[in-house]
């Protein structure tokens, strides 16, 4: 048996539960399938949860970081064919790389790179409100708001991006919507993160003002209050914003979501504030910006909430949110000793120590996966990523495909005419899989070198943040020059993720997913059907989610539904919602707070279908000689190691405060529900482990 056959039993067997034979599967598979795994981990003080999926990405990362702590290796890429850019690029990521190691170097600038932020900002927007220039109220607030975007990286007031229209894919355009908060919507109506937070902005902006860190330089007595009064009025302001902020689930519905106007509309609803010149100064030269510009308004009811959110605040609270914004958005390329307030405040929300810091490697190696990913990225596939990972991964895509689009044939609440186009959508998929190979191509070094060649970096911290920013806003603003790029991946591919994206109808797959444990041409197939397959068949079910089925075959946002039809999958969607409303977690006062089945709703049925088909695709598969049984677990069929592999790749350990935040903001469900809510909608799983009930609680697809 191959080694990795072998590991990856042990791994498997290690992770079930000691006493897993007197757990009904039934009941709660995932302590069945992971209580041993949670046994043998531990969070780092720097983790706010360990997973399975973690240990993934802290195995790549570790590559990662012997490769950058060494020098250039020979055959960087795959092709090899380009040596001089290849050296050039891994020079260019090297330095990133080093210049973020250099804590020293970090320290000694001190505050002083942010001072000089606040200094043109206050220039800009002086807190005393005299206008120079015989400037208007209106005049100068424009130009704050533009200033910050445009140098501050600040979204203050509303924010703005660039994105394909879902009514016409292949148009890129504009899209606005509320104003960006430090915490999630419902945190503002919580004591004890409001106070924290109070805390980190009164010892952020004395740190900033006294040019101390706050633990060699706390805040003197005589000044406490004024820092206070000054923190508690920021904080009023965001909880103002926040309260007139959509739900998260409402943010996810393209329903809600999808507002065309003109400028000259929303120009109307805020009369304080010219949202025209704005985006003006934020486009690139040869795109016109004008009253009949249209753009989509991601939050239909945010224009004329800002209105009235503009003329309540003084121009001295707006003066101060804009200058916080700024100090939270720029701590991060601080000294630690500098920022320590913030993370702080960051730490105590997700429940680890206070003043636990991840080692700085790890924190540099995220740095250059922001900064350089595509040049990361080819490193990367050169090591942990072959042809026949890509050949495999095809094919278990296609298959997922090949029963999910079988599947529909047979079902009862969908109309022919419906099936029709929703068979035509799954051909239409497009699948990524592994790494980006346009625009750049990560395996091309000249391409790379190409790509980032307007990204200058240099040896100064700070100045890499500030480019960094420079170089991504300018890619972003520049997409409207061109119609949308298709072949553009939203992540790098060490990554341990995936996702669908709806107007182009695209199912990706970056090369960290692909994996041990979730994936290997050497583990049986049950185990990469179950792992891998399950999530091929999620994201695909996004495709056909509460979201996603209302893009049509070529990732147009239409009814293509007939009414019947979509009157059952609503009904079908209650089920669901109910079903996962029931699951609760612990609160932070030991009470029960409930699973939001309408905000993980799409996550759900994509968990539901997905699992479903990755487990059809793997039947059609089962051919013996590549499904053996593993040691130590032969007492488990197959069908039944399939859904154990499933279950494992769900195996986490999370802070009660971070499982809190996941619940009150992330669509996706904690990651023992998404065992045990996708299992119950599985009639497969209940056949394998022999369940009493044998039908699925709810089922789309
Ligand atoms: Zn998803």
């Amino acid at each position: 048996m191959a080694p990795k056959c072998q590991d990856f039993a042990k791994h498997l067997k290690g992770s079930l539960a000691t006493n897993y034979e007197s757990i009904d599967p039934c009941v709660d598979f995932d302590k069945y399938s992971c209580d041993g795994w949670k046994a043998t981990h531990d969070y780092r003080p720097d983790q706010s949860r360990v997973s399975v999926t973690s240990v993934l990405s802290d195995n790549i990362r570790d590559v990662l970081h012997a490769i950058l702590d060494g020098p250039y290796a020979e055959n960087t890429t795959f092709t090899g064919s380009d040596r001089e850019s290849d050296v050039k690029n891994f020079q260019k990521m090297k330095t990133v790389y080093d210049t973020c190691m250099k804590e020293d170097a970090i320290k000694s600038y001190g505050v002083a790179p942010l001072r000089k932020i606040l200094d043109q900002f206050e220039a800009i927007y002086p807190v005393n409100g005299t206008t120079k220039n015989n400037a208007t109220q209106k005049e100068e607030l424009t130009d704050a708001v533009s200033w910050l975007k445009k140098v501050g990286s600040v979204s203050a007031l509303f924010s703005s991006s660039t994105g394909a229209d879902d009514m016409n894919p292949d148009t890129v355009f504009i899209s606005l919507g509320a104003s960006e908060t430090e915490m999630e919507k419902k945190y503002y109506t919580m004591p004890i993160p409001l106070r924290n937070y109070t805390r980190a902005i009164a010892e952020m902006t004395h740190v900033i003002q006294s040019a101390k860190p706050i633990d060699e330089y706390p805040i003197p007595a005589n000044e406490n209050a004024s820092l206070y009064e000054k923190a508690k009025r920021i904080v009023d302001f965001e909880q103002l914003i926040a309260s007139k902020t959509p739900d998260p689930e409402q943010s996810a519905d393209v329903k809600y979501s999808y507002n065309v106007k003109t400028l000259r509309e929303i120009e109307a609803s805020v009369p304080e504030l010219s949202i025209i010149k704005v985006l003006q100064d934020i486009a690139p030269p040869g795109y016109t910006v004008d009253a009949q510009r249209t753009v989509n308004v991601a939050d239909r009811n945010f224009y004329g909430n800002l209105s009235t959110i503009i003329k309540s605040t003084s121009r001295q609270t707006l003066h101060d949110y804009f200058e916080w914004r700024l100090i939270s958005t720029w701590d991060g390329a601080l000294h630690k000793n500098y920022s320590a307030p913030m993370r702080r405040f960051n730490n105590r929300l997700v429940g680890r120590d206070p003043d636990a810091v991840a080692e700085r490697w790890r924190t540099c190696i995220s740095e250059v996966d922001g900064t350089l990913g595509h040049i990361l990225g080819g490193v990367f596939i050169q090591r942990m990523f072959s042809k026949k990972d890509k050949e495999l991964g095809d094919q278990v895509i296609q298959d997922v495909k090949n029963v999910f689009a079988e599947n529909l044939k047979t079902l009862d609440w969908m109309s022919d005419s419906a099936k029709e186009i929703a068979a035509k959508k799954v051909v239409n998929i497009i699948s990524k899989v592994g790494f980006q190979t346009k625009n750049p191509d990560e395996q091309k070094p000249q391409e790379l070198s190409d790509y980032y060649a307007n990204l200058s970096i240099t040896t100064n911290y700070f100045d890499n943040a500030r480019a960094r920013f420079e170089f991504n806003q300018n890619k972003t603003w520049a997409d409207l020059l061109k119609p949308t790029d298709r072949d553009r991946w939203e992540m790098t591919s060490p990554t341990v993720n995936a996702y669908y994206n709806p107007p182009i109808n695209e199912i990706v797959f970056p090369a960290g997913i692909m994996q041990i444990p979730f994936f290997n041409g050497e583990l049986p197939e049950y185990a990469n059907y179950g792992g891998f397959g399950s999530t091929a068949g999620h994201e695909l079910t996004h495709g056909f989610d509460d979201n996603g089925s209302k893009y049509d075959d070529t990732g147009r946002y239409r009814e293509w539904w007939d009414n019947s039809t979509t009157v059952r999958f609503e009904n079908e969607t209650q089920c669901f919602i109910k079903q996962y409303d029931q699951f609760t977690i612990e609160g932070l006062e030991g009470e029960k707070v409930h699973v939001n089945g309408k905000l993980s709703l799409g996550e759900n049925i994509a968990d539901a279908g997905g699992l479903n088909a990755a487990f059809r695709a793997w039947k059609k598969r089962d051919i013996a000689k590549l499904n053996p049984s593993l040691p130590g677990l032969e007492k488990f069929t197959n069908d039944q190691l399939f859904f154990v592999s499933y279950a494992n790749s769900w195996c986490e350990k999370i802070r009660k405060e971070a499982l809190l935040r996941q619940v009150l903001g992330d669509p996706h469900a904690p990651s023992d529900t998404r065992t045990n809510g996708p299992v119950a909608n599985s009639p497969d799983f209940r056949k394998a482990f022999n369940c009493p009930v044998k039908q699925p609680t709810c089922i789309l697809w």
